[in-house]
């Protein structure tokens, strides 16, 4: 027996899917589980060489169109431009991913300025950012979805990475900001909340057998996330008609650490 009309639900067959951040790690991820489900893929980094070879792998591995941008999302006055230029060769975006990420690990008291400000910046002021010069184009194209990448860490907090916590709690606002001002637009904006993965984000904390041991024993599926598998076809959901009366929400995928 096949499926068509459940089939259809979930493809983004047609559509143009931006993923910051997708030189690597979870965003690499996500963009070729869109992929699979037919998007074409811009892929957003500020390594270059990292942002073409998810371009040319993910167009490799599934026939989709693919492009590539270097682009520093920190450098917020340029955020618009990098849009327009994306906008001009690959004609439009149905489906904006925020994954782009930092994280800075030192104790709350020896935070400086600088560093808080860099955390901030990129996972919720260049969020909001790349919202703000997308969405016009979705308005203009009559809607779009908004995926935005969280954290559990928006919900619980660990020590030593305080301004990381406090922009994912931000961003979970954001999500909810974004769908209530732009669903009139037929815009539908929800975010992904993951657990922990083993990616260079996280890297350092898995090389500390102590804590690593503590993350494996939180998680009552005792096992990371994985990129494609685990968190991509919950974008692909999110994108897709199939979570249609899905807005404004954040779905944790997190093996079942949140619930424990
Ligand atoms: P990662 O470090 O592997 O990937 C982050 C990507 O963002 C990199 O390709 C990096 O080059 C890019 N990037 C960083 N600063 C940028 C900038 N100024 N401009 C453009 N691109 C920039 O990390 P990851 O684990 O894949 O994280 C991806 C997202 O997932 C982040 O938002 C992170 O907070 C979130 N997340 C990660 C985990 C985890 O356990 N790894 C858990 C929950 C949420």
């Amino acid at each position: 027996m096949d499926y068509p009309d459940l089939v259809k639900r979930f493809s983004l067959g047609g559509q143009t899917a931006l993923i910051t951040g997708a030189g690597r790690g979870i965003g690499r991820g996500l963009a070729m589980a869109l992929a699979k489900a037919g998007a074409n893929i811009v892929v957003v980094d500020i390594m270059e060489e990292n942002a073409r070879a998810t371009a040319a792998f993910v167009a490799s591995e599934t026939g989709v169109k693919t492009y590539c941008h270097a682009a520093d999302l920190s450098q917020s006055q340029k955020i618009k431009d990098y849009v327009k230029d994306i906008l001009r060769e690959c004609g439009k975006i149905d489906i904006l991913i925020n994954n782009a990420g930092i994280q800075v690990r030192k104790p709350a008291l020896e935070f400086t300025l600088e560093e808080w400000n860099s955390v901030v910046n990129i996972h919720l002021t260049a969020s909001f950012l790349m919202a703000q010069a997308v969405v016009p184009e979705m308005i203009r194209q009559g809607g779009g979805k908004i995926v935005n990448i969280a954290s559990i860490n928006g919900v619980i907090a660990v020590p030593n990475t305080i301004a990381y916590s406090a922009a994912k709690s931000g961003l979970a606002g954001l999500t909810r900001a974004m769908a209530v001002e732009w669903t009139p637009f037929h815009i539908r904006t929800n975010a992904i909340g993951p657990g922990y993965c083993r990616t260079e984000l996280t890297e350092r904390l898995f090389q500390d057998p102590e804590r690593s041991q503590w993350v494996m024993s939180r998680i009552p599926m005792k096992r990371l996330a994985e990129p494609e598998n685990d968190l991509g076809y919950v974008a692909v959901f999110l994108a897709s008609e199939a979570s249609a009366y899905v807005n404004g929400q954040v779905i944790y995928v997190d093996g079942g650490w949140l619930a424990s």
